[in-house]
């Protein structure tokens, strides 16, 4: 059994001019696919977790031995962040939120160019590289957070609704050093139904089993 790359769900240019093609092609087949590639080399070493999901994997990372312990954290955490940041993201997305998220968000946030400015800042302000997240411990809550390397909120107990990955793979091509310039940009491509989605099935309580992270 391993894990498996999945394929990006649209083409490698289909996100320009927010993100260049050659962003896209390096950071889905180069860098997720490392992750995959670690992860499985990891798991040869324990094949007792050989059949667990990704998101298995990284629910309770103190329960994996401790020799592979930080290559899943890694490498598992890798494969579970950007199968979602592939699916919350679509060419000709953005605009304001729909639906459920949309209500949600101005609960908590108020206008959504306030959630944004928040949003944006702590990606800004995650030293060196990591994500932002919309994440949410259950019931009403919805918080920003964000986390280093690839270190997942579900690692911590939270669900991560969407999350945008603040690494300098993810935008230095384009952007070069000027981060706030393209997590300002990145909203033109968000995927408001996935991410309505993956909010209506965490609230449900049966979160979203992503097939591609299962270990097959
Ligand atoms: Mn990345």
């Amino acid at each position: 059994m391993a894990h498996e790359l999945p394929a990006l769900p649209y083409a490698y240019d289909a996100l320009e001019p927010v993100i260049d093609k050659q962003t896209m092609t390096i950071h889905h087949d180069l860098h997720h696919g490392a992750y995959v590639k670690n992860l499985n080399a990891a798991l040869e070493k324990h094949p007792e977790l050989a059949g667990k999901s990704a998101e298995d994997l990284i629910k309770d990372l103190n329960a994996i031995p401790e020799d592979i312990r930080g290559a899943v954290r890694n490498n598992a955490g890798g494969h579970v962040n950007h199968t979602m940041f592939w699916k919350i993201m679509k060419p000709q997305g953005g605009g304001d939120p729909t639906g459920p998220i949309a209500e949600a968000i101005q609960k908590s946030f108020g206008a959504f160019k306030d959630f944004q400015t928040k949003f944006n800042d702590a990606g800004v302000k995650q030293f060196g590289s990591g994500w932002v997240w919309l994440a949410s411990k259950g019931g009403t809550d919805l918080h920003i957070m964000s986390t280093p390397n690839q270190d997942s909120p579900i690692s911590q107990g939270h669900y991560p609704i969407f999350g945008n990955d603040v690494w300098e793979h993810a935008y230095y091509l384009k952007y070069n050093n000027r981060r706030p310039e393209y997590l300002a940009a990145w909203w033109n491509v968000i995927n408001w139904d996935e991410v309505n989605k993956r909010f209506a099935a965490f609230k449900s309580g049966k979160p979203v089993q992503e097939p591609a992270l299962a270990s097959r």
